[in-house]
């Protein structure tokens, strides 16, 4: 039955993208045909946005999935659209079901013209052939401010004479904040520019399994033949074939053979190559042979702006005011503000609102409550706000005074907010022990009573921490 073939996809999702997602959005699609004679699917979104979200966020998945079930190599996916269907929100979208997708917003701007209607073929997915360069990620998509503007310049620099300017490129920064972005986008711009190059994006751990299937099935030569045959190769998060030695060895002499050939080489790293752990030496300093390059968290205003112009992709105008309110409250992570500006935007979709700051405010408070549990590192997170002293002078053997009290009022909060044992919090506090925490409690309780500005100050980070 057709019907049970949906909830047996929505089981099998739920486990690889978790309940937010299905509930927001598989949960609104409904299976409408199997066209066993052409191996399509028809699927029934109850609105445009949804119906555009799925498709350039998760088809991929569903082709694979209900492939699968109907028995067939990815079948081919139609949404359909009649035209004369009410779009009707789906039952119960609570704000706590709005989820974020895994993958950027990537809706594109001619998306009228990818209206399916029943007999139409879904357009190709924005990833290109076997190049996995994502057509979403440009130069053209990516807001440029202070804290990337040196990163951005070099990748878009490369991209004019790709091999001879910056070779290697090595771009790093913390998580989040661009870095695979500027890796498709030059990759899509050189594609541009000289559409028979072959160019490869790569994650570091991708190319360890490949590595390691292709020892595995005995097929080295072909695995090397595949990366020596590259233009342009373009390899993500390159800090995950740390310590694994033999790897380090291939990709060294596919370094070498591409960089002798004139053939651009582009890396993201969460680190300096001075910095990488586990990486052997001599590729060490082939990483830095290039320019080394970093990306920091932006300021309030590129946030702004960057959110401006995702909401813009997605065809939703963004007021100043709401753009701010979200800009102001993620403060480090840009695929956390998108994902913060993504529920906003689907919750007043799916509920047919327009975007207020009320509606931005209710839909981020109440995740903030339901979906943002407090843990140790967002404690320490929101103290290092009011204390100068980080993580690593926390769980020190450092017996300064200040140091010391910060780490009092660590065990504090960590005691009232969390469920964790006194062990645990020991533990995660530079492994002391169980006495050390009930004493300094005790401490910070006994302050509370006696001064009144302290005790305004724990309140503040208090209600900070739990939102
Ligand atoms: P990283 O690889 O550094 O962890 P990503 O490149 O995956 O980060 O970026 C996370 C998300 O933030 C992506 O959706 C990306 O499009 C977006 N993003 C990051 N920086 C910018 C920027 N300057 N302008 C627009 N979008 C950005
Ligand atoms: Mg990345």
């Amino acid at each position: 039955m057709i019907t049970d073939i949906w909830s047996s996809f929505l089981h099998i999702v739920r486990d690889e993208v978790g309940s937010r997602v299905v509930e927001t959005w598989f949960k609104a699609v409904s299976f409408h045909q199997w066209d066993a004679v052409n191996k399509c699917v028809y699927l029934e979104a109850p609105n445009a946005f949804v119906k555009n979200w799925i498709q350039n966020n998760y088809i991929d998945l569903i082709k694979v999935h209900l492939g699968r079930l109907l028995h067939v190599e990815k079948p081919e996916i139609i949404f359909i659209d009649d035209g004369t269907k009410v779009c009707s929100a789906p039952a119960e979208i609570t704000i706590d079901s709005i989820s974020s997708p895994l993958v950027p917003v990537n809706v594109k701007k001619n998306n009228t013209s990818q209206q399916v209607t029943k007999n139409a073929l879904i357009k190709p997915s924005t990833m290109q052939g076997g190049s996995h360069v994502n057509s979403a990620y440009t130069f053209d998509t990516f807001v440029v401010g202070p804290t990337n503007s040196l990163a951005y310049a070099a990748a878009y620099a490369i991209t004019e004479k790709p091999g001879s300017l910056y070779n290697p490129l090595f771009i790093y920064g913390g998580s989040g904040l661009g870095k695979t972005h500027l890796l498709h986008a030059i990759g899509n711009a050189i594609k541009e520019r000289q559409p028979n190059s072959i160019i490869l994006y790569q994650t570091a751990d991708r190319f360890v399994n490949e590595f390691i299937s292709a020892i595995r099935f005995d097929k080295i030569h072909k695995f090397q033949a595949k990366y020596h045959l590259v233009d342009v190769l373009l390899i993500d998060d390159i800090q995950f074939i740390a310590n694994k030695e033999q790897t380090q060895e291939a990709f060294f002499h596919i370094f070498n053979t591409l960089y002798e050939s004139h053939k651009q080489i582009v890396f993201s790293s969460d680190t300096t190559p001075h910095t990488l752990q586990g990486m052997a030496e001599r590729l060490r300093s082939r990483l830095a042979w290039g320019l080394v390059t970093d990306i920091h968290v932006p300021h309030l205003e590129t946030k702004i702006a960057i959110l401006k112009k995702k909401a813009k992709v997605s065809q939703v105008e963004l007021c100043d005011e709401v753009a701010y309110f979200i800009a102001e409250r993620v403060t480090s992570n840009i695929r956390e503000l998108e994902g913060a500006l993504v529920r906003v935007m689907a919750f007043a979709s799916l509920t047919n609102q327009i975007i207020t700051l009320d509606l931005a405010r209710k839909v981020l408070r109440a995740e903030q409550k339901s979906s943002a549990p407090v843990d140790f590192n967002r404690i320490i997170r929101i103290l290092h706000r009011y204390y100068p002293h980080d993580l690593q002078a926390l769980c020190s053997k450092d017996r300064n005074k200040d140091v010391a009290f910060a780490r009092h009022v660590a065990m504090f909060l960590m005691k009232k907010l969390t469920d964790k044992s006194l062990r645990d919090i020991g533990q995660f506090l530079g492994g002391r022990n169980h006495a050390t925490v009930v004493h300094a409690i005790n401490k910070v309780e006994a302050q509370r009573k006696t001064d009144v500005d302290f005790q305004y100050r724990i309140n503040t980070i208090e209600s900070e921490i739990v939102g």
